[in-house]
């Protein structure tokens, strides 16, 4: 038997401790790679912790280098900044890797097969933001200051042409607004043209698309795009709309990889709207443990995890309510892993 691998786990906020629960039922059928250490952050590092980002979660992963974390909550227009955010600072988590794939055939969209990635450290995400009063408004005027580097878009850019390089891609879409934005998303658009043909051109094909014009193609016709890259807020926006393309945010996972750690998560959020209805669909945090099993190169175990959550839903045809189907987290859960 192989040893197991260290890891830190967060099961999260809102419905993330069901999700959680369901996704280590699955990896406990697969073998139980991962020996986890279990942390809080978010809403329950404020609760338990006086902390949303406490220095021994940070501490786990520093030790671990590796993650699986559940959604984290966190508080619109004030409140503690995004714990979130915080992770990917901490640990140069550069790149965001969110693949999207059809799992349910027969929908609006068939045999949808994107990779998108994100800038995850830079941009406007930085959050270097502030006000500035005017005649006794506090909130006169806002003001965002979006910062894009050379050495940042050259370390995303890189590992979006190695990765999509070696999953046997075919073209890499950089999205941008360098037409008006021309420095702030010129920077990312001119680097990649830049690192291709210094490395990749021979591999890989290269091409670029305005933000919005992207959004309208993807809705029409998604099948031309392969891997799309883009800068910190673009990717955030465009990686739910590609979600949206093959049944929703219940479906998506990602991967947030980095120099110093890797953190896998769902894309979607705490769900506080049917937090401990026990009818949370897990898919979207169990493909994430996917994708942490395929970074320690255990591609048989997330290959079969994969495979199990397919035939569950187009075999069995057992759906969650958000998939249109009646089974609630426990018995999609059971269904999947008595699949495994
Ligand atoms: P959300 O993704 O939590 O919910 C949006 C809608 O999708 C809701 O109707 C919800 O019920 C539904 N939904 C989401 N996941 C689902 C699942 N697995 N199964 C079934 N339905 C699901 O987005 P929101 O309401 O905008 O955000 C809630 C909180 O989550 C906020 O505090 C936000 O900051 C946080 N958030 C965290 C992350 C993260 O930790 N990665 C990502 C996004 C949002």
């Amino acid at each position: 038997m192989t040893p197991s691998i260290p890891a830190t786990l967060i099961a999260g906020d809102g419905i993330g401790p069901e999700i959680m629960e369901a996704t280590l039922a699955a990896l406990d059928a697969l073998g139980d790679p991962f020996d986890w250490d279990a942390q809080v952050a978010g809403l329950g590092g404020v609760k338990t912790a006086g902390d949303p980002l406490p220095a021994a979660t940070l501490a786990s992963i520093r030790t671990t280098r590796l993650a699986l974390k559940g959604p984290l909550e966190t508080p619109s227009g004030g409140g503690y900044r995004s714990s979130n955010v915080r992770l990917r600072e901490a640990f140069k988590l550069y790149a965001n890797m969110r693949p999207t794939k059809t799992l349910i055939p027969g929908g609006r969209y068939d045999n949808i097969d994107l990779l998108v990635f994100r800038e995850n450290v830079e941009g406007l995400y930085m959050g270097y933001e502030h006000y500035i009063p005017i005649d006794g408004d506090p909130h006169a005027v806002a003001i965002a200051t979006g910062v894009n580097t050379r050495q940042g878009a050259r370390n995303i850019l890189d590992y979006t042409f190695r990765t999509a390089i070696a999953l046997g891609r075919k073209k890499v879409t950089v999205v941008h607004k360098a037409n008006i934005m021309k420095a702030l998303t010129g920077i990312f658009l001119e680097t990649a043209y830049m690192l291709h043909k210094e490395k990749y051109a021979d591999q890989i094909a290269l091409d670029d698309v305005i933000v919005d014009a992207c959004c309208m193609k993807l809705v029409i016709n998604p099948w031309q795009f392969d891997t799309l890259v883009t800068t910190n807020l673009f990717g955030d926006i465009l990686s739910d709309l590609a979600a949206g393309l093959v049944g929703g945010l219940g479906m998506a996972p990602g991967a947030n990889i980095g120099e110093d750690a890797a953190i896998f998560e769902a894309v979607h959020g705490s769900a506080p709207d049917i937090a401990g209805k026990g009818i949370a669909n897990p898919i979207a945090l169990m493909l994430a443990a996917a994708l942490m099993l395929d970074h320690v190169d255990l591609h048989d175990k997330a290959n079969r995890l994969r495979q199990a959550i397919s035939d569950t839903l187009n075999v069995d045809h057992i759906r969650t309510g958000d998939l249109g189907g009646r089974a609630n987290t426990q018995r999609f859960t059971d269904a999947i892993v008595s699949r495994i």
